[in-house]
């Protein structure tokens, strides 16, 4: 019998949605690459990439766990050891009313498992604008309405609140923030988070707090507060992980902790708690690594946010002499998000520097912006002489391209 010639296999139509900008130009970096061009990365937040290596008594716990046999399967909400220290952890850092502390493979699947459990097709969560665009990416393959409320550039980049609040509707489940900011490296202040518990338990909304760059502040004066220190009787998930302050990425290891009322959160955990169950657990001897990280040694973070106030500093001075680009200097986690005055869209920019200066930053358009504004995410990880380096041939190719 003749085979046929197959059909295309046509993706889900709502794939459509699901974008993940900042590997996405990795494609075209690949080309410039091929040609042979060597390309200064400002484009991808992993810290073991550059000059901060891995605390060795992580690596030495892990491979002890290999050694002692730790290689099955973990429990499904994450090793005892493990929860217990990330629990202990947040209690000593005010949070109170813990009904569940869950491991997964990077934050970034507990942030998944945590809005499929929630969100029904049509329904929605707030979500930050500029984002990180995980979030956008599952809540597209979830089917849900999106959301987004504007951060003020003219306000440090603060939630706008009158935006955040308008945009409650009945199908409104959560409320997420990025705190400190993933593209913006802002961190907000504790008025702005006591203002939107108010309105988070004013319409019984669930509040997300993705706080994995917590520990990553640099700018003098700047605390950073963890929202669910400020409140007990409003239900809270807040992410964290070891892959930025504790520079194993590339391990997959990510967690959330729910506070709150027991009873509020009670159907929805164990909703959570079901999908952790079917996929198994987490990688087993890695979590291995998570006490002593958080009781160990933690030299390593002042070193990390000495270099990264320079790295930021850099950054701010360079913009400032810099025509049509335009800093809120960030303060925490390792992003600067200037604003860029140019004549063409903030892709078509992105994609002319990395080709003809071979140096890769991200489009704002990628994290989502107000309309007509245009932007670039910087990640300014890379040691001073690459970042010093990367930003003469950004003002070399503005000066030559807007003559
Ligand atoms: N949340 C934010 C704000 C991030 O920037 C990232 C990674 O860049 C993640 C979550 C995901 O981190 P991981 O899955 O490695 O824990």
């Amino acid at each position: 019998m003749p085979i046929e010639q197959a059909t295309h296999i046509i993706p889900a139509a709502r794939m459509a949605n699901v974008r993940y900008a900042i590997r996405d130009l990795a494609v075209v970096a690949d080309e410039v690459a091929r040609e042979g061009h060597q390309i200064l990365f400002l484009n991808i937040g992993d810290p073991p990439k550059f000059d901060f290596p891995t605390p060795p008594h992580m690596i030495e716990a892990v491979h002890k766990a290999m050694l002692d046999g730790h290689n099955s399967y973990g429990d499904s909400l994450g090793i005892r050891p493990a929860v217990m220290a990330i629990g202990h952890d947040a209690e000593q850092r005010g949070f109170t009313h813990i009904q569940s502390v869950f491991i997964g493979y990077g934050s970034g699947e507990v942030i998944d498992s945590c809005l499929t459990a929630l969100v029904n097709p049509g329904e929605n969560v707030l979500t930050p604008s500029p984002e990180y665009p995980l979030y956008s990416a599952v809540l597209a393959k979830l089917s849900a309405e999106p959301n987004a409320y504007d951060l003020d550039e003219s306000n440090g980049w603060e939630p706008d609140l009158d935006d955040l609040r308008r945009r409650i509707n009945s199908r409104t489940k959560a409320i997420l923030l990025i705190n400190p900011s993933n593209p913006t490296g802002s961190v907000m202040s504790r008025r702005t988070l006591e203002q939107i518990i108010e309105l988070a338990r004013r319409h019984n909304l669930l509040i997300f707090a993705d706080e994995i760059y917590d520990k990553l502040i640099y700018a003098p004066g700047t605390e950073h507060v963890s929202i669910a220190t400020l409140a007990q009787d409003v239900p809270m998930i807040t992410f964290n992980g070891l892959s930025k302050a504790y520079l194993v990425p590339g391990w997959r290891i990510g967690w959330a902790v729910a506070t709150g009322p027991h009873e509020v959160l009670h159907p929805y955990l164990e909703a959570v708690h079901r999908l952790l169950r079917a996929r198994l657990s987490a990688p087993h001897p890695f979590q291995h690594a998570i006490k002593p990280a958080l009781e160990g040694p933690q030299d390593h973070i002042a070193v990390m946010n000495e270099k990264l106030r320079r790295r930021a500093q850099l950054t701010v001075d360079w913009a400032k002499r810099t025509p049509r680009v335009n800093l809120v200097a960030p303060k925490g986690a390792f992003y600067a998000h200037p604003s860029l005055d140019i004549p063409e869209d903030d892709l078509t920019f992105v994609t002319a520097l990395l080709k003809q200066k071979h140096v890769l930053v991200v489009h704002g358009s990628g994290f989502g912006q107000k309309p007509g504004t245009k932007h670039m995410r910087i990640v300014f990880l890379p040691p001073e002489e690459v970042l010093e380096a990367a930003y003469q041939k950004i003002s070399d190719f503005m000066a030559e391209r807007y003559a």
